[in-house]
């Protein structure tokens, strides 16, 4: 699991000096669903990235599995999915999906390289735009892309920051029953900062919120209904209708 204790994040020196974080504490268990919510602004991807380890923190600790944030880093237990898609422009889809894999296993081929990268894609819809570039994709397909980059990769635990964030309804509906299938299924560790509150009631085991000002966590909630879920949680008219 992770545990975070007395963060504080401040960006700046001095006079113009801004504390983002402050007195934060939080536990995840492994293998469970937790979702970050939260106004805009309050922290929640500064947040995401001092778990991964992608940014320190000004004070506090961060543990992984009882480690260090910066030695899970090491052992690349982490996958994550930024807020902005980010997807090397000169590579296909596939190309993109591979990359981090590549990264961790340094190995450019391998079987398990291409399996987890068709199959990352075909999680996330996209087998057919495997072979286009990334200005061929729209917003949403890039961030599928995205998702599929770090799903392929298969870490111990995914940080994903709002990734359904630019797709239409009725694919974000799509995409919910499909990470709630992939979490079923490989019972990953799961943060997911989302801006949505039923599409976490539908998603975690646990729902954060975060109040700013500075930033922390002000509320849990423990989601008790049984699994699978339908997208009945939803209050709007759910891609099975449409279909
Ligand atoms: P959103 O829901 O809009 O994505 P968020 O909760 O993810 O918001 P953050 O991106 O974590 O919010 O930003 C929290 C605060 O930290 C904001 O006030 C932002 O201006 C500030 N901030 C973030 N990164 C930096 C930085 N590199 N330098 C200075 N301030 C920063
Ligand atoms: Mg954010």
């Amino acid at each position: 699991g992770i545990k975070a204790e007395g963060v504080e994040k401040r960006y700046g020196s001095g006079a113009s000096a801004v504390t983002v974080l402050e007195g934060l504490d939080l536990e995840i268990q492994p293998h469970s669903f937790v979702s970050l919510l939260g106004p805009s602004g309050c922290g929640k991807s500064t947040l995401l990235k001092i778990l991964g380890g992608i940014e320190s923190a000004s004070a506090g600790d961060v543990t992984v599995n009882g480690v260090p944030v910066g030695e899970a880093v090491r052992r690349r237990q982490f996958g994550l999915v930024p807020q902005k898609a980010a997807l090397l422009p000169w590579k296909t889809a596939l190309e993109n999906a591979r990359m981090l894999r590549q990264i961790a296993t340094r190995r450019k081929r391998g079987a398990d390289i291409e399996e987890a990268a068709a199959k990352a894609l075909e999680m996330v819809g996209l087998t057919e735009a495997a072979h286009k570039l990334p200005h061929e994709l729209s917003g949403g397909m890039a961030q599928r892309v995205s998702i599929a980059r770090a799903l392929a990769l298969d870490p111990q635990i995914l940080l994903m920051d709002e990734p359904f964030g630019a797709l239409d309804a009725i694919t974000r509906d799509e995409m919910n029953l499909r990470l709630a299938d992939v979490w079923a299924e490989t019972r990953k560790t799961v943060v997911f900062v989302t801006h949505s509150i039923p599409e976490a009631v539908f998603l975690s085991d646990v729902i954060h919120v975060m109040g700013t000002k500075p930033g922390r966590i002000v509320e849990t909630l423990e989601i008790d209904l049984p699994r699978p879920r339908t997208l009945e949680v939803f209050d709007t008219p759910t891609f099975q209708e449409y279909a």
